[in-house]
Parts: structure tokens; sequence; C-alpha cells
């Protein structure tokens, strides 16, 4: 089976009145249903009547969104085993089949896309926007590993033996615990899952507890498309309860993680103990925070630079791990770009993610209390240009938020804020200003604008980042066009959304036949 050439899902031209009305009646669909009771789901069955938790709308913090179960330690055990169960079956699912599993559910997914996205504005906070290019990567991960599936299902060559006919073929690992943040909240669980499905595992799913409501429309899709019960199984609960008794779990056989830095460096150490029971080392894939810098040298087309220097910072509120949390800018231009950085930052209007403001509320109360720490920090350590300040509203609203003359060993300029605010830091020059965006323990994304070549080549060369961005901003990676992960404290580097990733979730099996 040859499929057409991948292509990245357009996204939604809002410009388009047809559009924006079809995003306004998703939403007012989505708000009917708001408050639903959502079940823990196993082997394709779903089960009700536990004790719940609410996920709440953080432009309205009054609302409730979803009631989710807290799944008990009981219900894991059966969710793992229930997974167990289906993997042999899906394992042996011919690969062509799999695949065209995959392009179904990205169909489905595409006639669902207003109202994946009317989930994502209530229940974290997106706007329209954000909330559609979420969707448009979903769409592309499951089109993206139906090729994969069909690749993968090659295996390798060998060099050839005399005497001997040699096969690499891959095999799944078999049960997947998938714990996946709230950021991206469709886009992410359904990358680590479908790459474990794709590659024939069988998975457990935790979803976030800020967004498990997003997570069932995937588990939908999936169901609709005829995956085989028991292959995809979604315990909601708390990651310190329901998480945690997946990652110490000895019949789960590998972990995929997304989150923070806090809880990935937990989950990495405790998968490596080995309990009673286990007969396997655990693999983990732990992707985590960011403190990305982007770089302005006085070279720079300086009008673009600040436009993407703010897309980067305060996209989704700065609530991503590729967020450009760190502006940094050489002396030449640095009063130059500040000024000009500022006055678009307090242009930038906060209100509730339904009207579609560009920057809406943070997450939760958690959150909210955590940015404005970091808010009354950063009064101590740089000079505070604009924000500063909750916003009103009855959601987690802060205002856009810029501190200057940070120093880079400054607590704002080295930890993960997670916020709508961004630390600008003077640079002598274009060497001092690399060596400040390789000052934290992260690695995740970096952006330089320059137009000289030579150092576009030196930024190439000691950028230390996974994914570097040359006069672009970094963020909005693409499947398949920016494979996606981190170095150093950002994580395992598994780069979803490139042609490594599904061997995270393969073990290569070599059969050996003598025939002389
Ligand atoms: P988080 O607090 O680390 O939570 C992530 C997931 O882990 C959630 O499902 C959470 O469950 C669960 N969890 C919490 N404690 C656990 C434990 N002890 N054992 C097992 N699971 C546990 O992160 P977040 O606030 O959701 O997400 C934001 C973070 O994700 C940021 O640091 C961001 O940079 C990072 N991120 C990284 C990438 C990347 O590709 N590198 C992409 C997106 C986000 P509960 O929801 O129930 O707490």
């Amino acid at each position: 089976m040859a499929l057409p050439e991948f292509r990245n899902e357009p996204f939604t031209d809002f410009s388009l009145e047809a559009n924006r009305q079809a995003m306004r009646q998703a939403i007012a669909a989505v708000e009917g249903k708001l408050g639903l009771e959502l079940p823990v789901v196993i082997g394709g069955q779903r089960i009700r009547g536990l004790e719940t938790f609410e996920s709440r709308n953080p432009s309205n913090k009054h609302e409730v969104v979803a009631r989710a179960p807290k799944a008990t330690s009981e219900l894991v055990d059966r969710a793992v085993e229930a997974a167990w169960r289906a993997f042999p079956g899906w394992k042996r699912v011919p690969p062509e089949v799999k695949a065209a599993l995959f392009l179904r559910a990205a169909e489905l997914l595409r006639r669902r896309k207003f109202e994946a996205a009317a989930w994502m504005v209530l229940e974290v906070g997106k706007n329209w926007a954000e909330a559609d290019a979420d969707v448009a990567e979903a769409v592309d991960h499951l089109e993206y590993f139906a090729r994969e599936i069909l690749r993968y299902a090659e295996g390798r060559p060998t060099v050839p033996h005399p005497q001997e006919v040699s096969y690499y073929t891959y095999e799944p690992l078999g049960v997947v615990a998938v714990i996946p943040p709230w950021n991206f909240p469709l886009a992410i669980p359904m990358g680590m899952a479908l790459g474990a499905i794709a590659a024939g595992n069988t998975v457990v799913l935790k979803p976030s507890s800020d967004a498990p409501a997003t997570a069932y429309l995937f588990l939908e899709v999936m169901e609709e498309a005829g995956l085989p019960a028991g292959t995809l199984n979604v315990v909601p609960g708390s990651g310190s309860v329901v998480g945690d008794q997946l990652v110490q779990h000895p019949r789960v056989r590998m972990v995929a993680f997304t989150g923070s830095r806090e809880v990935g460096c937990r989950i990495y150490q405790e998968a490596a103990k080995v309990r009673p029971g286990q007969v396997w080392l655990k693999r983990v894939i732990a992707e985590m925070g960011g403190k990305n810098a982007v770089v302005v040298a006085e070279d720079a087309d300086l009008e673009e630079a600040v436009s993407a220097a703010v897309v980067s910072g305060y996209g989704y509120q700065g609530q991503k791990c590729s967020a450009g949390s760190r502006l940094v800018v050489t002396e030449p231009v640095y009063a130059r770009v500040l000024e000009a950085f500022v006055e678009r930052v307090r242009a930038l209007a906060v209100g509730p993610a339904k009207d579609n403001y560009p920057v809406g509320p943070v997450i939760n109360e958690r959150a909210y209390r955590t940015v404005l720490q970091y808010v009354e920090v950063g009064k101590q350590e740089g000079r505070l240009l604009c924000g500063g300040e909750p916003a009103e509203g009855d959601g987690y609203y802060i205002q856009p938020t810029v501190f200057a003359d940070v120093d880079a060993a400054a607590r704002i300029a080295q930890e993960e804020i997670f916020g709508p605010v961004v630390a600008v830091l003077r640079a002598r020059d274009f060497d001092h200003a690399l060596q400040i965006a390789n000052s934290t323990e992260y690695g995740l994304t970096g952006a330089v604008f320059t137009r000289d070549p030579e150092r576009i080549a030196k930024a190439r060369a000691e950028f230390h980042c996974g994914n570097l961005y040359i006069n672009r901003k970094c963020t909005g990676a693409l499947v398949g066009v920016h494979p996606f992960g981190g170095f150093k404290m950002s994580g395992t580097d598994a780069k979803v959304g490139g042609p490594d990733y599904l061997l995270y979730f393969l073990q290569p099996k070599v059969t050996s036949i003598k025939f002389r």
C-alpha cells in the first residue's frame, strides 16, 4: 500500500466568517454538554459511579467542564491486564489494516475539528487559533504514523552471510503507560499514545487532571475508527496516585511521559527500580520543560525578530514547553528591541479564550499563584516594564509581563515559569548571547535572529538545544517538518513527529536461519 506523501493539516482560516461562525456554534454546542461525567474505560467497558474530581474552565473558574472519575488502584490493575489481553491481537493486526485505521481516525477527527477545538477553548483556555493548531497536530500524528507503520513493517537489511539468512524485524514492547500534560490536551496524548499503538503496543492512558474531557474525544475517535477494545484504556485520576501506580507497576513495560522536570525526574527514577514479578527493564521517554531563548543580533531584521519574540513569549499565555521565555539581545540594538517589544506586549489584550483574546488565562489556581510569585521575584531581579499584576476577569488572568536587564543567573532567567512572563537579557555580543542562551539546565528550543551566514553557522554548532530555529519563532513545531524534543533537563529527546520516534516503542528482533 503506497500512501500519498505526508502533508501537514492546514490551519483553519478564522478571517473567514464561515469559520468564525462554525467555531462559535461548536463552542455553544460544547457549552451545552458542560458538567458531563466521564467514565473510566477498560477493555471498551465504561465504568461509572466512582468518586469524581472536576475540570474547570480557566477563563471562568466557576464553570465545571467535566467531572472525571478517580480510578481506584484495583481499576488501574484491571486496565493494565485488559491492555495485556488486547496486546497479542493488536500486535498481529497487519500493518496495512493498522494504517487504514489511523487514516480513518484522521478523517473522523477532521470532521470533528471545531468541536475538538471548542473543548480545548473551554477546558484549557486556548484561543481559537491555538486550539485549532492543536487539533491539526493531532490529525498530523494520525497521518504521519499511518505511514510510519508501513515503513517500520519492512524491517532492516542485514549483512549477507554465505550459509544463513537473517531477518531484522521490529516487535512491539507490550503495555505502555501514557502520562501527558494539559497544555496540548489532544496533540500530546495522541502523539504519545498513537506512537505506542502504531508500533503494535497497547496503552493505559492517564489523562491530565486539567484536561480529562479533551482526552475522551481522542478515545471516541479511535473507537469509532475501529480500534479494538482494550488497545486504549483510560484511567483518570491524580498523578501522584494513578500516575505513580502505573509507573511502578511491574506489568507496565514502558512509560511515555510529557510534563514538568520535577515529575519527569521522579518517573525516571521510579521506573528504573525492578519490582517483584517484573521481567524487563522499563523503557521511559520523558519530555520535560524549557527555558528557551530568543536571541536577536544587531544585524537581524528587528521588526520580524520582535514580532516573533512576542508570539514565542506570550502565545497561549507562555504555557508552551517551547515558549521563548528569555529574550537575549546584543548591546547595539538592546534599547531599540526592548522598546519595540514592550510596546507590542502592552497592546496584547487579555480575556476569555471563548472570545478569542490573544492572551487568555493560565490553567488553574496553582499556576496562577506560582506565576504571580515569580512576578514578585522578578520585581527584585529585573526592571518591570509592563504587566506585573493579575488582570481583570473571573478566570486566572495575568497581565503579560516583561522584565528587562535581567541577569543570566537570576531565577526568572533560569527557572521555567510557564506563564506570560518574559525576561529580557543584554548580551555584550553574539558569542555572549549564545553563552547566555546555553546557560540554563534546559535545552529544548531556541531562536536566533541574524542575517549573517557565519553567525547562523555558529548558532547551529553551539546553541545546545533540541529544536533550533533561525529567523523564526521558537514555538509551533509541525509534525514531520520539525520533529520535536529537547536536550539536557528538557528530556530524553524522543523527537515526536520524526522518523526515529516509533523506535522508542519497538524492540528489534533478529532471526537467522541456517540453510546449508
Ligand atoms: P506535570 O505536573 O509534570 O504533569 C504531567 C502529567 O504527570 C500529568 O498527567 C500529571 O497528573 C502526571 N503526574 C503528576 N505527578 C505524577 C507522579 N508522581 N507520577 C506519575 N505521573 C504524575 O506537568 P503539567 O503541568 O501537566 O505540564 C506542564 C509541563 O509540561 C511544563 O513543564 C512543560 O514544559 C512540560 N511540557 C513539555 C513538553 C515537551 O515536549 N518537552 C511538551 C508539553 C509540556 P495530574 O494532572 O493528575 O497532576
